[in-house]
């Protein structure tokens, strides 16, 4: 139920301005926080009334590359630090982020919009890639091997990639900067990072955390910006950088790819989805709403993991969008920060423009509204859950991400009809199947064109396994094991000899 709680004269929680007091709202470069060179600001928004929170700096792109020179000139130190000094390090920023994750939350809360519930498990996902990439910093290998012919050895070692930048989205503003910077700082990088204009606050207090636990000045900097591709792009093409790590959308992706070819530099890519979420005649249907719920709900629906299209078995169809409307219909739409409130307001205007017209357009080739499916025309950027059946494949939501709190509900007869519905996608992130049958399950975990499958199960993301998509959904993982890689070059060296024991004997 949503109750009021104690608020200011803007509806925001008693301890809000506090928080929002707190934060640092400059640009972090070689270990100071500084205004920008021309002195401007831009305002951060709260998205549940459109007002401003606070506002932040507006860096132009000589202050970008000032902290890039930063990074670069802190490349070597942070090369040679042990990998013990990098686990202190990190762990060290995973206590203080635990120790704080209520302010950091309510941070997030205000200027993104998800429920405080969320944004408290955002929080703790942050936090878990910091002490996953802690252990990672402890593990890096190398090798050493005699050649084939025995005539020479090969020692095959890890290095620093070298400054990186790190681009990051407004949808997980803390889970997607940790998810770079951990691995970052755990394989001796130093960094650039560059949050969502509309989402700054929750990595400006990240960094100030990670200044406070003692990491060398121009390790990590960060440039707050509404000018985004002026700032980023000289970065990118100064030769300074080694390289991008980009969490945000298909589009802008592929644009900075072209950039980055200009120096060749190492590129990790995290791009949108088009999740198909598969529910079989033979499934557990509770599982299966469980699943779609969490797969649709989380963050609103704002997720490049969220279930994009639904396919339900025909014998299941109907019996599954009624549960699953029930469940929608129960959600209660509010401010994040208000207690019982479980889907926050989108983003901006625009989010909900987008979202109100991927539903017009799917009803106007026939969708059928279970509940919800129009805007609320009040203050802030609210859309209520909905869920659509009987939604054509040539919607465009089918191609589209919705990134919002709609389900669509497509019914198909067999196995091979529905795979060639969900691999029909120029994206490739991930891919949620439901039903009991073992072979059936193995056989769509195999031809699922995707980086990723939840089987039986409606969230994938976990700091311990390997994240990223293929296709148009990206290049590289990110977490598990794989995630250090990305940050580290290979380097072998061959070395001569040693010759066999009775030749070198027969020198003396
Ligand atoms: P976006 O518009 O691509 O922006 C992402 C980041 O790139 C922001 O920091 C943005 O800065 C910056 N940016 C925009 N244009 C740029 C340019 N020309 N040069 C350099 N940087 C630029 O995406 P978004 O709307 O923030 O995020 C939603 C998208 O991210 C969705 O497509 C979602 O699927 C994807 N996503 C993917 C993953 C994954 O792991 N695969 C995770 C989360 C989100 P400004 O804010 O200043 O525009």
């Amino acid at each position: 139920m949503v109750t009021d709680t104690p608020t200011d004269e803007h509806g925001l929680p008693a301890r809000a301005q506090e928080v929002l007091a707190a934060v640092p709202t400059g640009l972090f470069v070689a270990g100071a926080w500084q205004p920008a060179a021309s002195g401007d600001t831009f305002a951060v928004l709260d998205p549940a009334t459109g007002r401003e929170l606070v506002s932040v700096a507006d860096a132009g792109p000589e202050d970008g590359m000032r902290a890039l020179q930063a990074a670069a000139d802190a490349r070597s130190e942070m090369a040679e630090s042990s990998p013990k000094q990098r686990y202190d390090w990190l762990m060290a920023a995973y206590q203080a982020v635990t120790e704080r994750a209520d302010e950091l939350a309510l941070l997030m809360t205000l200027e993104m919009g998800k429920p405080l519930a969320e944004a408290r498990g955002e929080v703790t996902y942050a936090a878990e890639f910091l002490r996953h990439f802690a252990g990672e910093a402890l593990r890096i290998e190398g090798g050493y091997q005699r050649s084939p012919a025995g005539d020479t050895r090969f020692l095959v070692m890890r290095q620093p990639v070298g400054p990186t930048l790190l681009i990051t989205p407004w949808n997980f503003p803390m889970a997607m900067g940790t998810r770079k910077i951990g691995p970052a700082i755990a394989a001796g990088c130093t960094s650039v990072i560059k949050p969502a204009h509309q989402t700054p606050l929750s990595m400006l207090a990240l960094v100030e955390i990670l200044h406070e636990v003692g990491l060398p000045a121009g390790s990590v900097n960060t440039v707050t910006t509404t000018h985004a591709g002026a700032v980023m792009e000289p970065m990118i093409r100064s030769g300074l950088a080694r390289k991008l790590s980009f969490t945000g959308s298909t589009q802008v992706g592929k644009k900075l790819l072209e950039q980055c070819a200009e120096k060749v530099l190492r590129t990790s890519m995290e791009l949108g989805g088009n999740a198909p979420f598969i529910v079989f005649d033979d499934a557990d249907l509770d599982d299966a709403v469980d699943g779609a719920m969490a797969a649709k709900m989380r963050n609103m629906g704002e997720a490049c993991t969220a279930a994009n299209r639904i396919y339900v078995q025909e014998g299941v169809a109907e019996e599954f969008g009624r549960r699953l409307a029930e469940r929608m219909a129960a959600l209660k739409v509010g401010p994040g920060t208000r207690e019982g409130v479980t889907v926050g307001p989108l983003i901006d205007e625009a989010a909900q423009d987008k979202v109100s017209e991927l539903v017009a357009d799917a009803v106007r080739r026939g969708a059928q509204v279970l509940t919800g499916g129009e805007a609320d025309p009040g203050q802030g950027y609210f859309y209520p859950p909905t869920v659509l059946t009987h939604v054509s494949p040539q919607s465009r939501m089918a191609a589209e991400e919705i990134f919002g709190p709609v389900a669509p509900l497509t019914s198909f007869g067999t196995e091979e009809e529905v795979l060639a519905l969900a691999n029909d996608t120029s994206y490739g992130l991930v891919s949620y199947v439901y039903t009991r049958d073992l072979d059936r399950s193995l056989r769509m975990a195999e031809q699922l064109e995707s980086g990723m499958v939840g089987l039986n199960q409606g969230v994938v993301s976990n700091p311990a396994a390997p994240f990223g998509g293929i296709k148009e959904s990206g290049l590289g993982r990110e977490g598990g094991a794989l995630g250090i890689e990305e940050f580290l070059e290979v380097k072998y060296v061959g070395i001569g000899g040693p010759r066999p024991r009775a030749a070198a004997q027969g020198d003396g």
